[in-house]
């Protein structure tokens, strides 16, 4: 591995009352990081104040004490509650002036808008600190502006998500590139995605098998309600030798993450789904109770789903389970509607029905209420058909209805999604 030049460091100053009273989630520091890190100059410090010259001041030093460059959002508006020009120029000591060209390019655009003279009140939008550097906004009026301070950068960003990204997409991308350039270190990712294993567990198996030398290479495990990415990343190196690294790494864990592993995109399990149902030429039919059609949306979020989906029953009241999917009056009687044989029937018919190759039929508790000794709320049974012959889990869920339900279709998602593939296989 070369040694890399110290990438440069950024920090991110988000200004707003409205980022502080929780009314403005703050997208734009996170957007601002995920770019950052992409370009090769990761982000150490990330604050966010109000409106207030005192509190812009703190922060932007505080930035500054850390970083080489610092990206500021918010408060470039023209009116009086936007302090954050006057203030970042004051506390360098330059003045502002009004910029005879911008001026002239904000007029121009109130014109094209029909508006015969400009508000009074945009004029300020064309003062700009001494020495300072215009980035044209493609989405707006507020231009980006960066001041030199030092060695280092200042670089302010209107608060508007759109206007903020346009300009770092062209003038500050191209300006940051231009002055770090070969410093930049970018970070190469590469995602496995898992689903229906414990990230504990898969970090007990993983931590066993990975290399002894891990090279540049950092592994995170994130999960949430679906399953569990692993995320390699390489920082400082080339796109060629980060890509050797997570061969190797792939060599090491691949056949640990195997029996939960999917390939997608979008890295949703149901993308997984529908290309192998499409490869294999079948189609699928769902039955749903707990999960209240949430895996039929979820198939038929994805373009071009009319090819591999056939339909659904949201199957909630007995009547439906018997009248819609032939589930069997004495079974639900003897075993109740949650239960393995009644998922099984609810596969199985909906699949008959339907004229559909695969399906699903899942019952369950969502819960809060109806849970009981035996069936306590998160108790789910699940059956998956494919060409006729079914297969049945029970499925012991934990968490709030949402999450349940959210894990239940997960669950019936991936289940099939595994056994299409194996059919394939097979065939
Ligand atoms: P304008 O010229 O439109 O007034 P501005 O630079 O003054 O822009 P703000 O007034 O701070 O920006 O914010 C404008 C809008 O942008 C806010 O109403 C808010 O919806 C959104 N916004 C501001 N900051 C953020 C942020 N950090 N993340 C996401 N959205 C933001
Ligand atoms: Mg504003």
């Amino acid at each position: 591995m070369k040694t890399a030049a110290p990438a440069p460091v950024a920090a991110i100053v988000t200004v707003g009352n409205e980022l502080l009273y929780g009314e403005t989630v703050d997208t734009n520091a996170a957007w601002l990081a995920r770019s950052l890190a992409a370009l090769g100059a990761p982000v150490a410090r990330k604050l966010t104040v109000g409106d207030v010259t005192a509190e812009i001041h703190g922060a932007v030093r505080s930035a500054l004490d850390v970083a080489d460059f610092v990206l500021v959002s918010g408060g470039l508006g023209p009116t009086a509650d936007d302090v954050t020009k006057q203030a970042v120029a004051d506390l360098f000591g330059r003045r502002l002036h009004v910029d005879r060209d911008l001026l002239g390019r904000l007029e121009a655009l109130f014109r094209a808008r029909g508006l015969p003279t400009m508000p009074a009140l945009n004029v300020s939008q064309a003062e700009v600190p001494e020495g300072a550097t215009i980035l044209r906004n493609p989405n707006g009026t507020a231009p980006g502006l960066a001041l030199e301070v030092d060695t280092k950068l200042v670089v302010l960003l209107p608060g508007v998500p759109r206007e903020l990204r346009g300009i770092f997409e062209g003038d500050l991308g191209a300006l940051l590139r231009n002055r770090l350039g070969d410093r930049l270190t970018p970070v190469h990712h590469r995602v496995i995605h898992t689903t229906g294993v414990a990230e504990s567990r898969l970090a007990e198996l993983l931590e066993a098998e990975l290399p002894a030398d891990r090279g540049p290479v950092t592994l995170a495990y994130l999960p949430d309600l679906r399953g569990v990415d692993l995320r390699l990343s390489a920082r400082g190196v080339s796109a060629d030798e980060a890509a050797a690294w997570f061969g190797r790494y792939e060599r090491a864990i691949g056949p640990v993450v195997a029996p939960w592993r999917f390939e997608a995109e979008s890295g949703d399990v149901v993308e997984a789904l529908n290309a192998a149902l499409a490869a294999t030429g079948r189609r699928v039919a769902v039955a749903e109770s707990c999960t209240g059609g949430l895996i039929a949306k979820r198939i038929t979020d994805r373009a071009g789903s009319s090819e591999v989906f056939v339909g659904g029953v949201v199957a909630y009241d007995n009547a439906v389970k018997v009248g819609e999917l032939g589930v069997s009056d004495e079974t639900l009687r003897e075993q109740g509607a949650v239960s393995e044989e009644v998922a099984r029937q609810m596969a199985r018919g909906v699949a008959e029905r339907f004229g559909a190759d695969a399906g699903i039929g899942i019952t369950g508790v969502a819960g809060p209420g109806g849970g009981t000794a035996e069936k306590p709320v998160g108790t789910v049974w699940l059956a998956t058909v494919v060409d006729g012959e079914v297969e049945s889990h029970r499925l012991s869920l934990v968490g709030g209805r949402e999450a349940i339900r959210e894990r239940a279709a997960q669950e019936a998602i991936a289940r099939l999604y595994r056994r299409v593939i194996h059919a394939r296989s097979r065939a």
